[in-house]
């Protein structure tokens, strides 16, 4: 670019001399023919120059744009929860969709317009006061002074409402978001007129700010070119002035108001480059922020490495949610041999599901009170921990993928047979005979075309299919009837024996057959011990069991009769 400025001094000067030598009576033939070829030849070899930096510029500020987001999504895919607490899913977005591109746009149309700024301005200049006349040039530019202040107080402006505009970006981002994927229920309480209109307020908003942004975008150009147009005047006036008096030629003057035309641009690009640089470094401080944020849940500085997991041993955890006024779990003492399955029951809301997450990592939890084989388990390297962990969550999470992608998501090299003994275990084999495209069949967004209870048998198969050291069954089960349940109880005791799982319910039977049993209140262990010893103890645990039993008979007589 600096170059095609340097080039492009050339050809005004040339028309300059022309002029002069024609006033002179001294243009020849050879020596005009020599002129126009030279300018046509320059002409093709500044496009070719144009061309290079024009691509590589564009070109390169799309792989800046590829590298951020490839960087922004890589640092979501390393937070944990508290993280996605935080910061909305749609603003997240925004900063992909809307940001990034105007980090890339400052990298491309920014550095564009700096350099055509800085090295147009430079080289004009210079040719001005070596080829023509330095006063005549700092009368021309005396105006200039103002320009760069109007800039600054534009650019501010802008940068202010630029970000404005961006966050209220995000929020209709989140709007649209949770609209979209609860339209469902939505439509079910007849919502959706009123969330039309909440919606409408906030389209408004991002209308509204946009034209802000817009607003002051318009200034710059007129500014611009009204203090551009000053310019001219006196360089006319003042250029006249001095041919007249003999201090300069006409073709001086000539080339002179040309080289001001060509400082148009240069001037045109600062204010444009002002106008970028604020809106690429508002997003470019939104994207930072959020990169800036580390997990919560750190890895070890220097991981033990811990070959397999033979013991799990809670020792007085006691746990509170981040920004939570009560802690869900308290001093919670369970010690659980490799092999041996865990039942975890209580009320709802007692902290069952809390108790699991704490192995998958989630949340930080206080030192020394959760052990792997001994070892502290934030002193063992995240993805270990996981590596032994098949989870099936209490609120199924399948993708829009194909049944057999989503059972073998975490397993992808898992064989047929390995996949359908999975299936099997999950007692999903009649289901799949029944769909037209088996196991190939796509279940939609979050598994919409699937009942509920298949849903959690497709989730408990992507959890066996790994075999894992432990399994964790948080409440999996609950939207199959009695009997599809035990019989997948049955398949996994016997799928598992020699490896731990932890199983969380509300259905009593589904425990009875674990080593040990503990039942949470409010966070706390209330009672443990085998099924016999709380039977045997007269507590919640025996009143609930009795309870469902005899549920459990009265819908068998009610089924026979
Ligand atoms: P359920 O049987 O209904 O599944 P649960 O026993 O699994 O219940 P938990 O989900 O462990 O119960 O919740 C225990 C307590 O922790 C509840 O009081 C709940 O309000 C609180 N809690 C759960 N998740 C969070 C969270 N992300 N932030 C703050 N508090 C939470
Ligand atoms: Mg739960």
């Amino acid at each position: 670019m600096t170059i095609v400025n340097v080039l492009n001094v050339i050809p005004p000067k040339m028309i300059g001399n022309v002029i002069d030598s024609i006033r002179l009576d001294q243009l020849s033939a050879p020596q005009l023919t020599k002129t126009v070829a030279f300018l046509f030849a320059l002409g093709i070899f500044l496009y070719i120059l144009n061309f290079i930096w024009v691509y590589s510029l564009f070109g390169n500020s799309f792989l800046l744009e590829k590298m951020l987001r490839s960087r922004l999504f890589g640092h979501l895919t390393r937070m944990a929860p508290s993280f996605f607490h935080r910061n909305r899913t749609g603003d997240l977005m925004a900063l992909a969709t809307n940001d990034v591109p105007a980090i890339s746009q400052t990298a491309g149309y920014g550095v564009l317009t700096l350099v055509s700024t800085v090295s147009g301005t430079t080289v004009v200049l210079i040719t001005m006061v070596t080829l023509i006349d330095y006063k005549l040039m700092l009368a021309a530019l005396l105006p200039l002074p103002f320009l760069a202040f109007a800039i600054s107080v534009l650019g501010k402006q802008m940068r202010k409402r630029f970000l404005a505009a961006q966050a209220a970006f995000g929020k209709m981002n989140d709007h649209a978001l949770e609209s979209i994927s609860g339209m469902r229920v939505l439509r079910s309480y007849v919502q959706e007129t009123k969330d039309m209109e909440a919606f409408g307020g906030v389209t408004q908003d991002v209308m509204d700010k946009n034209r802000r942004v817009a607003f002051v975008g318009a200034l710059f150009q007129p500014v611009v070119q009204t203090i551009v147009g000053i310019s001219y005047a006196i360089g006319i006036g003042y250029g006249s002035y001095l041919v007249f008096h003999s201090e300069l030629t006409l073709g001086q003057l000539v080339s002179f108001n040309i080289y001001l035309g060509m400082l148009i641009w240069p001037m045109i690009s600062f204010g444009e480059f002002i106008n970028v640089l604020q809106r690429g470094s508002a997003s470019a401080d939104r994207v930072d922020a959020a990169l800036r944020q580390q997990t919560d849940v750190p890895e070890p500085r220097e991981p033990v490495n811990v070959e397999e997991p033979l013991v799990i041993e809670f020792d007085r955890l006691t746990f509170r949610y981040p920004g939570a006024s009560a802690d869900s779990l308290c001093d919670i003492s369970v010690r659980l041999n490799r092999g041996e399955t865990l039942g975890v029951v209580g009320r709802t809301g007692s902290g069952k599901s809390t108790l699991l997450k704490q192995l998958l990592r989630q949340y930080p939890i206080p030192e020394n009170r959760l052990r792997i084989s001994g070892v502290p388990i934030e002193n063992i390297s995240q993805e270990r921990v996981k590596s032994w962990i098949g989870y099936v969550p209490q609120e199924h999470l399948l993708l829009s993928k194909s049944i057999r992608d989503n059972i073998m998501f975490g397993f992808p090299e898992a064989g047929d047979n390995r996949l359908h003994q999975a299936i099997e275990a999950a007692c999903f084999t009649g289901d799949i005979e029944q769909m037209k495209e088996g196991l190939d069949t796509v279940i939609g967004e979050y598994g919409v075309m699937l009942s509920g209870g298949q849903k959690q048998r497709v989730g408990i198969a992507r959890a066996i299919v790994t075999d894992p050291e432990i399994l964790l069954l948080d409440d999996a089960l609950s939207a199959v009837d009695a009997r599809t349940e035990s019989r997948i109880l049955q398949n996994i005791r016997s799928e598992r024996s020699g490896k731990t799982t932890i199983i969380a319910t509300h259905r009593l039977s589904a425990v009875s057959h674990a080593h040990r049993i503990i039942v949470l209140e409010e966070g706390r262990i209330a009672e443990q011990g085998t099924h016999e010893q709380l039977m045997e103890l007269g507590g919640w645990y025996r009143r609930q069991y009795d309870i469902q039993q005899m549920e459990s008979n009265l819908m068998n007589e009610l089924e026979k009769g």
